[in-house]
């Protein structure tokens, strides 16, 4: 055992943990666990604990099943929502990485996927940092147990108590995430009733997805001992404001300088900031399919609800795809606004760093700033500033995706097959449904 895995069986030790969790995701971002007696970590950082890969969306084919969870020592953190208090029994959680039958890394695995291109940004001289804002609403439960789209408050951006009868909830969200490692940053009520955001510190890229994955299942246990459901759908409701998760961007060399930073600059950012933005702005239609994973994703991706909809990146407009911060020198950055939190964390970020990178290989240009609100633009105008539109769907991000060789080869053969494949089955099947509006509107006029 290195000295990291041996300080987590002296952890697991003193704090009384019974059950591991071995956490991981498939490629759609849903989070797998599998539960395993406290005394088996010793087992699971040597050799691995076998599962059965086939059952996993997106894995392997049944005649390959015998996959392996490594934990990474790293990651090991006491589940507070799972421990009494008494110091008596206690949960605690691994995220892992999996490895095939022959002892390699699946090459198929998200994790892996991001680490493959965190390897190629330090090939490059890079350490990429990420700092997500994750959005979320907090709905009743009817009668039943079942979630509502009923908001549990009535509050507004920023609102204080009373009216925002959900900070007492968010507060130990905050607590239990705080318990976990977390530093948050900031914390408040977003624009839609209901809904919020809590805002934890930047890290390394890899941490950061772990940290979101973590986030969620945080975020979904407080709000179930309170009664409510929280929610991370993009679009819950029509008509007011969606859940995004603004992605703050920035690289650091290897003597740990801000490689974005460069304070001769109007916006603070250096030449290789404004190659990597290039790279995003061109592989903004194609990463969408896994940014905005989702056939929702698309309903926040419209006008007026401060989500991107323009490829085109400003310092104040928040209708623009990338937005500048006023920052400067190690805090240099910038905000990727169109993902949302409904995305697999570890391809979402593998698929912008992979876009970034890009731009800074083959020198990409962003082009100029757009000040004015995109959002009041007509098509003519729109021309003339040669500013193109995100995909309108799921189906057509999934169509960017596949011609796209730089993501394609990014997420590799595995992932990106998988991915396209059940995006394509997820969009074919909406396609078949009716809706209410349809009802409403069609029903009586016919
Ligand atoms: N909710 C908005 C979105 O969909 C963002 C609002 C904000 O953070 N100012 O991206
Ligand atoms: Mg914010
Ligand atoms: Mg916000
Ligand atoms: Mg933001």
């Amino acid at each position: 055992l290195t000295a990291e895995e041996q300080a987590v069986l002296d952890e697991i030790e003193e704090q009384n943990v019974d059950f591991l969790r071995l956490q991981f995701t498939d490629i759609l971002g849903v989070v797998k666990n599998v539960s395993v007696p406290a005394h088996q970590a010793e087992k699971a950082f040597t050799e691995g604990i076998y599962f059965d890969g086939s059952s996993i969306e997106g894995f392997v084919r049944i005649q390959e099943s015998d996959m392996r969870l490594v934990p990474d020592p790293d990651t090991f953190a006491v589940l507070p929502w799972r421990s009494d208090g008494s110091g008596d029994s206690g949960a605690a959680r691994l995220i892992c990485d999996i490895v095939d039958t022959d002892g390699e890394p699946f090459a198929g695995g998200p994790r892996q996927v991001l680490k493959s291109v965190l390897e190629e940004a330090e090939e490059m001289g890079y350490s990429v940092s990420i700092g997500p804002e994750p959005e979320f609403f907090l709905f009743e439960k009817d009668e039943d147990g079942n979630a509502t789209t009923i908001p549990h408050d009535n509050g507004g951006y920023f609102d204080l108590a009373p009216k925002d009868l959900a900070s007492d909830v968010r507060k130990e969200i905050i607590f239990t995430l705080e318990k976990m490692g977390f530093e948050i940053e900031a914390s408040h009520h977003e624009v839609a009733e209901g809904q919020h955001e809590i805002n934890f510190k930047y890290d390394d890229a890899l941490s950061t997805a772990d940290n979101i994955a973590t986030f969620r299942a945080v975020v979904r246990a407080v709000a179930e001992q309170h009664d409510l459901h929280a929610t991370f759908m993009p679009k819950p409701i029509a008509d007011i404001n969606g859940s995004g998760m603004h992605s703050h961007i920035s690289l650091f060399d290897e003597d740990g300088n801000n490689a974005f930073a460069d304070d001769s600059d109007e916006f603070n950012l250096s030449e290789t900031a404004y190659e990597f933005m290039g790279g995003i702005l061109n592989h903004a239609p194609a990463f969408t399919a896994v940014t905005n994973p989702t056939v929702n994703s698309y309903k926040r991706l419209v006008p007026g609800y401060e989500a991107p909809i323009y490829v085109a990146w400003s310092d104040t407009n928040r209708s623009a795809l990338v937005r500048v911060p006023d920052a400067a020198g190690v805090s240099a950055r910038f905000e990727v606004r169109s993902p949302d939190p409904s995305c697999n964390p570890y391809l979402g970020m593998a698929s912008l760093i992979a876009a970034g990178l890009d731009g800074i290989k083959t020198g990409a240009d962003p082009g100029d700033p757009v000040r004015e609100d995109i959002y009041e633009f007509d098509d003519a105008k729109r021309e003339e500033y040669g500013i193109e539109t995100l995909p309108p769907n799921l189906g057509a991000a999934v169509e960017e995706l596949e011609t796209d060789e730089v993501l394609q080869e990014a997420l590799g053969p595995h992932t990106s097959e998988k991915f396209a494949e059940a995006k394509s089955q997820e969009f074919s099947e909406y396609l078949t449904q009716v809706s209410q509006w349809e009802e409403d509107r069609y029903l009586e006029t016919f």
